[in-house]
């Protein structure tokens, strides 16, 4: 389980890239922590760079395979006054000051399909 102390440093998000199961070793779409929708083991990933491999850890055949979900988005954006600003473009992209955008939406095109949902 994900920890945190200082509830003013992570935010609610309803965006749909927390919904989504991801493939091993496959690039990460959003740097953050991953959660094993089968086991529980959470690990970090940088975007871009492949998520933990098929082997990175051993599941009973009840468990399914490794798909790794993102629980906790990593925003990268410096906040001058320490708050989120919502002139930031990846803010924006977040989708949590403004529903009409998405975490997603920066993806859409051919390279979105290598992250379908199991
Ligand atoms: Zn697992």
């Amino acid at each position: 389980m994900a920890m945190y102390k200082h509830a003013q440093y992570v935010t609610k998000s309803e965006d749909a890239a927390f919904d989504k199961d991801n493939h091993p070793g496959t690039a990460t779409p959003f740097s953050g922590i991953y959660r094993c929708m089968g086991c529980g083991k959470e690990d970090v990933s940088t975007h871009s760079h492949p998520l933990p491999p098929q082997n990175h850890h051993q599941h009973t055949v009840a468990q399914g395979p490794i798909r790794w979900r993102l629980i906790v988005y990593a925003d990268h954006q410096p906040k001058s006054n320490g708050f989120v600003d919502l002139r930031q473009p990846r803010a924006r992209a977040l989708g949590v000051f403004d529903s009409g955008s998405s975490l997603t939406n920066h993806s859409h095109g051919r390279a979105d399909h290598r992250y379908n949902v199991w």
